[in-house]
């Protein structure tokens, strides 16, 4: 498989991914939608270790999920762009932002998580797996 190249706005930060995803989670949850500045969130998710930054330091984040488990958002120290997130509930699983991908054309989400808090103006696509909180964890 081609390796997957990605890096932040000012390039700083450049990263890249040898595996393939095992999720990509659209989330509609408040904490995606602040820490993003968007609308939704498109997190895919890889082992941690088939995920190596190449280039710059991120800075971490850190915070309580609803469920009680601890977020840890990383992003760009220079630019503040978002680029990877994990959950103590997952350990060595990493969740990548589809925005910081160089061409994430390949991205195909799966799931849509916390439809309930989606904002009026979104579609959800029927044809994927969608739960109106967090899905089971996989
Ligand atoms: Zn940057
Ligand atoms: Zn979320």
């Amino acid at each position: 498989m081609k390796k997957i190249t990605g890096e932040c706005l000012c390039g700083l930060i450049k990263y890249e991914i040898t595996g393939r995803p095992f999720r990509v989670a659209n989330c509609h949850c408040d904490d995606c939608r602040k820490v993003t500045g968007s609308a939704f969130a498109t997190n895919i998710f890889y082992k941690e270790n088939e995920v190596n930054v190449t280039s710059g330091e991120l800075k971490l984040f850190e915070h309580k999920s609803d469920s009680g488990s601890l977020m840890t958002k990383r992003f760009c120290p220079n630019c503040g762009s978002q680029i990877f997130a994990e959950n103590s509930n997952r350990p060595g699983v990493i969740s990548v932002k589809v925005g910081s991908i160089d061409n994430a054309n390949f991205v195909k989400p799966d799931v849509n998580l916390y439809t309930a808090n989606a904002l009026n103006f979104i579609t959800i696509d029927k044809s994927t797996e969608n739960f109106e909180k967090m899905a089971p964890i996989k």
